[in-house]
């Protein structure tokens, strides 16, 4: 299996709670942020877990993009997204063209098999999903 992304995200079975982003944990005070890093950007702590987060997020701003890029056919969304665990990051939206994303609006990790064979990710609509 190859990632459109490897830094960024786990599939099943990489990380407990995957699939998801990659974050980091750090033991000393506890701030959770995006990647793999080597040193809290917080406190400068060195001793950090590595963590699966993001399985589900809310979305902030959004808006839909006209022109394909790096396999995404047009049009697409692309949001800010809050995961749950708090670290916010741009990530492509999966919704139907022309849908109305609203701000708030909950959002979950979702795999997908783009055409070019690899496997990317996308933030889909949570709402009726269990
Ligand atoms: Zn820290």
């Amino acid at each position: 299996m190859i990632k459109t992304n490897p830094t960024l995200f786990f599939v099943d079975g990489e990380a407990p709670g995957a699939p998801g982003l990659k974050g980091s944990h750090c033991k000393a005070c506890k701030q959770t942020v995006l990647l793999q890093v080597a040193a809290c950007p917080r406190c400068g702590n060195r001793e950090l877990d590595s963590v699966c987060i993001g399985q589900r997020a809310t979305l902030g701003q959004s808006s839909e993009v006209f022109h394909s890029a790096d396999g995404f056919e047009a049009p697409y969304f692309i949001g800010q997204i809050e995961t749950e665990q708090g670290p916010r990051t741009f990530a492509p939206i999966a919704a139907a063209p022309g849908t109305k994303l609203e701000v708030g609006m909950p959002l979950r990790f979702e795999l997908f098999d783009r055409p070019d064979g690899r496997v990317g990710f996308a933030y889909a609509p949570a709402e009726g999903i269990a």
